[in-house]
């Protein structure tokens, strides 16, 4: 199974807290509730692909940037 490079782009996110409340292995709350991932917002995760895809399709401002990778 592939990989995942992952990003917020958080002039768009509307802090509307769905993919940290569903995924808190992945995507963090930065404090003032607009999302964060990994470390410097980049992260690479080659498990829970299928829900961080599935969270990304659900984000309300389409704002989380998956993109499939080989290996991280
Ligand atoms: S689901 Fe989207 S809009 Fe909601 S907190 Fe996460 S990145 Fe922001």
């Amino acid at each position: 199974m592939g990989c995942v490079k992952v990003h917020i782009d958080k002039d768009l996110c509307t802090a509307c807290s769905l993919c940290y409340e569903r995924l808190p292995e992945v995507f963090q709350d930065e404090g003032d509730g607009i999302a964060t991932v990994g470390e410097n917002n980049e992260g690479c995760f080659c498990e829970n692909v299928d829900e961080i895809k599935e969270i990304a399709d659900e984000c309300p401002a389409s704002c989380i940037i998956v993109e499939d990778v080989d290996g991280c």
